[in-house]
This record gives C-alpha cells, structure tokens and sequence, in this order.
C-alpha cells in the first residue's frame, strides 16, 4: 500500500491533482507525460484489462514537466505499490537518465515508453512501440478477419518520418526485411540518413531518399507507413514555442503550416484565421497527394501510426485510390498490450495465466475499452 509520504511526494512533482483515493490500498501504475490527463486513452484501456483480469491494480494520468521528471521517477522507486508505467510525448528520450537499467530493443531505439519497476525497486525502461507496429500489422487484429499483411520479408517499406516513433517502426520492420529493402524519407535529411546508417549495420538494405525522389519510390512499395505528425489532429506545439495544425495535410507531400502565437491558438477565431493563410499551400500538398497516390499501385498499404482523426488525409487518399489502409489504433493498442505483459507477467504467472489466451482476450478487452 502507498504511504501517504509516497502519494505526498509522487503528488509534488505533477501538475495534475493525484487520485490518491482511486490509489487506496491498491497497486499503480499510469502513464508519463505532459498532459496525459487530458487526451490520453491508456486508462481506460489498462483499467479495462486490471478489471477483466480482477486485479487489485489501478491506472492513472501523470502530468509532469520536464524539470520534475527526475523527481517523480525517485518517488516511484521508493515507493513499492508503483508497478510501472508508460512514458509518451515529450518524455520517452529523457526519461532515459533517470532508469536503473535500459533494455536492449530500447537502447537501440533511444527512447522508452515502458517502464517497470522490480521488486527491488530498480527501474527498467523498454520500447513496446515497434513490437505493436509489427504484431499490428502481422497479427488477426479483432475487428478484422485476417491480418493487415501476411508477411513483411521480402517486401520494400517506405517510411515516411524518422522521428522516435519511426525509429521503433524502422529497427522492427528491419528485424523481419529479410533480403526487402526499407526506404526512409524525412523532411529533414540528417535524421533519415543516420537512422539508415544505423540500420544497415543490421543488414537489410536502407536507404534515406527525399520528398524529390518519392514519386519514382512510392509505387514500387509494398507498404508505406506514415510516422511524421503529417495529419494529426488538434494543436501541435513546435520546437520554437509557437503552434500549428497539422491535420488538413497528407503525409505524401511536402507540407509547410504557417506558425501562430501560443496565446493567438486560444483564440475563438485562431482556427479560421490560421485556414486564411493555409488554404493555398493545404490545396498544394493534398493535389500533390492524391496525384502520387493514383499513381500507386492499388495492391500497395497504406498504414498511419496517427489514431486521431481516425482516417488521416493521407489514408483518405489511400483509400480513395483504391488501397488497403490501417490506422495507428491498432498499433497503440498491441504497444499497450505487450507493456502490460512486461509489468504484469509475473502477477499472472503466480496466478498460472500467464498464457497466449489471457492476452488474446486482453487484446479484445483492449479494443471494447476503446
Ligand atoms: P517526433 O519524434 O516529433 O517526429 C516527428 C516527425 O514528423 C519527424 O520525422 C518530423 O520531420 C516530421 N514532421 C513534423 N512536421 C513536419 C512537416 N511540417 N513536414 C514534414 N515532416 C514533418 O514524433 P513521434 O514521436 O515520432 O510521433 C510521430 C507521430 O506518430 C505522431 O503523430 C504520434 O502521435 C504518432 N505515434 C503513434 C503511436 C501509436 O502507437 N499509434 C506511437 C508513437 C507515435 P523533421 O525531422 O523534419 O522535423
């Protein structure tokens, strides 16, 4: 049970009010960011598996700045009711230097979004997202009746990004290539061309190409994968402080959203204002877009890692075009599913279901829970 010292010392560092009483004399576990509490879906799909499974175990929302990152992971290490957590968005690289120790798949991806916390309170961190990816697509997901992709050897993936969530995509598909070929294309080169350097050194071919070269790439794909911010609905904070919309675009063409004022987003009209100065360049990007998709092969997949909108520009195109698409639910949820497996195997273990059908059936729970 956590000690009121515990919850006193977890509570400091959050901007978020703690639920000391959903905690009680349970187990915790919860999510790391900043501002988990008020977009992320994870409560309600790991609350959903603890109370399937009657566990005595509860998921919350942390919200932290960076500057109390370090803290907070002190606290969960004193305290022994802390089972473990995931780490999302702008945490998964810096929560790195506050962990006992890194597992390998994570350390190559550099960056965590799971943490466990052993028994004797050493803090391992692990990337699940990569390993959701793959069993995203390879898997039979619930709401569908066969699997997205019967195989990935062999095959030439195109990813599109090569931010943290494309270096989990990249280091996974990479693993199951074989002799295909994964093409990276990054607005920014530098990233594509080390993150291609570093997966050479596994073996399958990789090659960073530019948003010039994707018209002669795209069509000889056999999936492409978006993983840029390209689509994603609501305000994206940039690097500069100011904001944007990224939701009109499509991942398939260059995209520049004119940048806005932190204090102008909040504004009733900021998004109509914002619109006025897109439109031409939104017109640009998406003709580009469905151009190159037609010209696509329909047999070609089109998968998003982005979940909201449920269907990005860029699948819309896919779609429109003729081509199997998938969003990035599922790969949030299979990510969800394997973090818990690493926090809560031994629980189940002791309980003798530590077994494919427990997590098959979590898999779906997952799903309802949505
Ligand atoms: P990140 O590290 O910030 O990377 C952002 C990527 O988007 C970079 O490749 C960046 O290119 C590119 N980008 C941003 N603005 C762009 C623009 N205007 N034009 C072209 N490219 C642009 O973000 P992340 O953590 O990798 O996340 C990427 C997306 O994946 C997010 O939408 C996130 O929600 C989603 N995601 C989904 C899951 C899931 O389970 N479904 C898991 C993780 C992430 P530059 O290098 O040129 O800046």
């Amino acid at each position: 049970m956590a000690s009121a010292k515990d919850i006193a010392s977890i509570g400091r560092c959050l901007s978020n009010r703690l639920d000391a009483a959903a905690i009680g004399e349970k187990s915790f576990s919860g999510v790391i960011g900043d501002a988990p509490s008020l977009y992320s879906k994870s409560p309600r799909l790991w609350n959903a598996a603890f109370r399937h499974l009657q566990m005595n175990t509860v998921y919350l929302a942390f919200d932290v700045v960076a500057a109390e990152l370090g803290n907070l992971l002190t606290a969960f290490k004193h305290c022994d009711s802390f089972v473990g957590a995931n780490v999302t968005v702008p945490h998964k690289v810096r929560v790195m230097d506050f962990l006992d120790d890194i597992d390998r798949g994570a350390a190559r991806i550099k960056a965590v979004n799971t943490i466990v916390r052993a028994s004797d309170g050493r803090l391992v961190g692990y990337n699940t997202d990569g390993e959701g990816f793959v069993q995203s697509i390879l898997q039979c997901q619930p709401n569908l009746k066969k699997a997205f992709l019967a195989k990935l050897d062999g095959m030439t993936v195109l990813l599109l990004g090569a931010g943290g969530a494309a270096r989990a995509v990249a280091f996974h598909a990479a693993d199951l290539l074989a002799d295909g070929r994964l093409l990276i294309c990054n607005r920014t080169p530098e990233p594509a061309h080390s993150l291609a350097a570093e997966i050479q050194k596994l073996a399958p071919a990789a090659t960073a190409i530019t948003d010039e070269d994707l018209p002669m790439w795209a069509p000889k794909a056999g999936l492409i994968v978006n993983s840029t911010t390209k689509g994603q609905g609501g305000i994206r904070k940039l690097a500069d402080g100011r904001v944007t919309f990224m939701e009109r675009y499509s991942a398939l063409a260059p995209a520049n959203p004119p940048a806005m004022a932190e204090a102008d987003a909040g504004k009733s009209d900021s998004e109509r204002t914002w619109s006025n100065v897109a439109g031409a360049g939104i017109e640009a990007n998406n003709q580009a877009s469905m151009q190159l998709a037609q010209s696509i092969p329909a047999h070609v997949r089109f998968y998003d890692l982005i979940y909201h909108p449920e269907e990005t520009v860029f699948l819309r195109h896919g779609r429109l075009t003729g081509h199997p698409t998938m969003n990035g639910k599922s790969m949030i949820i299979n990510q969800a599913l394997l973090a818990f497996q690493r926090m809560c195997n031994a629980a189940l273990q002791a309980r003798g279901i530590d077994t494919p059908q427990t997590y098959r059936q979590l898999l779906e729970v997952m799903y309802q829970a949505w």
